[in-house]
């Protein structure tokens, strides 16, 4: 068992190495790393940093989807948990993106606990770096796309958190407020 400020560290670290280079969608090509520490960080305050194995699995969340790492690696430098929820977040990227979205929404309610909460830090995170002050209507459709869907994924992994859930509830309200 890895003390957990400790665990928290070595996965921010390992996020940030395995995505060097790459940059997020939406707002200002901002690094992707920018990503993984919102996610990571609304998981911590959600849950008041009672949960490090969470938090560590925000910061890791992507490693497999979009990056050379295994769950094999994650479980032997994190946990069996870690690992676990980190799969619970990845999509089958041989699936198109629109069997992907799919599948999302269908199996929200089956995931674990702590993967439904990091769904949710997902999408608020992945909301909130598409709404731009002045969009242009390629923007626009994205969003108004975008938060559509995400309201489907996380109808069935809502319920675990309160605070998560307002804050995806604001987040939406904002992106709406800004078509
Ligand atoms: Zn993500």
């Amino acid at each position: 068992m890895i003390a957990p400020v400790r665990l928290v560290s070595e996965a921010a670290e390992l996020a940030a190495r395995r995505h060097n280079g790459m940059a997020r969608k939406g707002r200002g090509n901002e690094p992707y790393i920018n990503h993984l520490a919102e996610v990571a960080h609304l998981l911590a305050v959600a849950t008041d940093g009672a949960d490090a194995e969470l938090v560590a699995a925000g910061w890791l969340h992507d490693t497999i989807e979009d990056t050379e790492t295994t769950r094999e690696e994650l479980a032997e430098r994190f946990s069996q948990r870690v690992a676990s929820l980190v799969v619970e977040c990845t999509d089958d990227m041989s699936l198109s993106k629109a069997e992907r979205r799919r599948l999302q929404v269908v199996h929200g309610p089956k995931k674990s606990a702590g993967a439904k909460l990091i769904k949710i830090a997902d999408k608020v995170s992945n909301i909130g770096a598409r709404i731009h002050s002045n969009p242009t209507a390629e923007e626009r459709d994205d969003l108004a796309d975008y938060t559509g869907w995400a309201e489907q994924v996380v109808a069935g992994c809502r319920g675990g958190n309160p605070w998560l859930d307002t804050t995806f509830d604001d987040m939406v309200q904002k992106a709406r407020s800004s078509l």
